[in-house]
């Protein structure tokens, strides 16, 4: 079996090295290559010796995603990129630009689909499939960054596309490691977000990690009859049992909770709605992120209507509450998380006409 070199942390690199009979710095030399210059062959790693790159040509396996597809709106410069992985099952990744700031943020997949049945998400509708292994959600920043043509402006990685990060502990914790890690990726930790369901375990777990980073929690209703409805994680976990996680997690210097709420005509965008959402985060640091819904095929909701939505958001700002639209981004190509997998998922057959 070949060696997943992209799931190794730095010790595991260097006790590699080691035992293939070079010394340990080497392993830094190659994270180097991997990791900042996003190299996609061991034969541009150039000052390693070539007995080294001979074995890692034969044992090692460099990089377990396919790129398959990859989008550009032509609305915003928002890309989203379709992987394949081994298994033959899908992910996605999207990249977005932060448009008045000058810099990205990628979103990026911890699952292959997803158990946890949001009734507004598409890739709900998929399934669950499995955890992605740590070099598969490394490999998703690392591809994504080749492409660009500044590499250095990609400045934060979100974990909100498929998938429920904290189902996939550690994985996700020895992905953002090498993320954070000086000698990996050199992220900012405060750069790093895990967005959530509402696992209230898993954000204790989490926040008694010594990786600090920012913590985002998917809420979309403010009470829990209309939240269960929308997200069945919410009989398990009820609101009162998530807010008192989110306000014992502890957060960098300046650092606030953000509650995604995505706003859907009828169901959860009424004033009343809005009034309980102030009452619910009160004595919380947090902002909020309200995200009018992208519809998608088979999602039985449609977002609400544009003074809806601004009225909606109009009384969290007069509760001195951060409240911003995110509106959907690359809605012509399909940016809402698990669209594009799904298409060509249910049509394996497609992906041969892809260069
Ligand atoms: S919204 Fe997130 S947690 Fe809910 S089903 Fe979709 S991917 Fe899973």
């Amino acid at each position: 079996m070949m060696l997943d070199i992209k799931s190794l942390d730095r010790k595991e690199l260097e006790d590699w090295i080691q035992k293939k009979g070079f010394e340990p710095y080497r392993a830094r030399q190659i994270w180097h290559w991997i990791l900042k210059k996003t190299v996609a062959s061991f034969d541009q790693m150039t000052d390693l010796p070539k007995s080294l790159r001979k074995i890692m040509n034969e044992e090692v396996d460099l990089s377990p995603l396919e790129l398959v597809k990859l989008l550009e709106s032509k609305e915003d410069e928002t890309r989203k990129y379709l992987f394949r992985l081994r298994d033959g099952n899908f992910i996605e990744s999207v990249l977005i630009p932060e448009l008045e700031k000058g810099y990205f943020t990628i979103c990026i997949s911890s699952q292959a689909g997803c158990m946890m049945g949001c009734k507004f998400c598409f890739t709900a509708r998929q399934g669950f499939k499995r955890n992605l292994k740590t070099s598969e959600i490394i490999d998703q920043v690392v591809q994504v960054k080749r492409s660009m043509s500044e590499p250095s402006k990609l400045r934060n990685i979100v974990f909100m596309g498929m998938g429920e990060p904290l189902l996939n502990y550690d994985n996700l914790i020895k992905a953002i490691r090498i993320f954070i890690d000086p000698y990996g990726m050199n992220f900012s930790h405060r750069r790093v977000t895990v967005s959530t369901c509402g696992l209230v375990p898993y954000i204790r777990r989490l926040g008694e990690e010594d990786v600090r980073v920012n913590l985002a929690v998917s809420l979309n209703a403010a009470d829990d009859e209309k939240r269960s409805l929308l997200m069945p994680i919410n009989r398990r976990y009820p609101l009162k049992e998530l807010m008192a996680a989110c306000k014992r997690f502890p957060l960098a210097n300046g650092r606030r909770i953000t509650f995604e709420y995505v706003l859907i005509d009828g169901i959860n965008d009424s004033i009343e709605d809005a009034k309980r959402l102030v009452e619910l985060i009160r004595g919380i640091r947090a902002k909020i992120n309200l995200i009018p819904l992208n519809p998608s095929p088979g999602i039985e909701f449609s977002p609400p209507p544009w003074n809806k939505i601004l009225a909606f958001q109009k009384v969290l700002i007069e509760s001195n509450l951060t409240a911003i639209i995110r509106k959907s981004r690359g809605r012509d190509i399909m940016a809402a998380c698990g669209q594009l997998s799904g298409r060509y998922g249910k049509d394996k057959a497609k992906i041969k006409e892809i260069g």
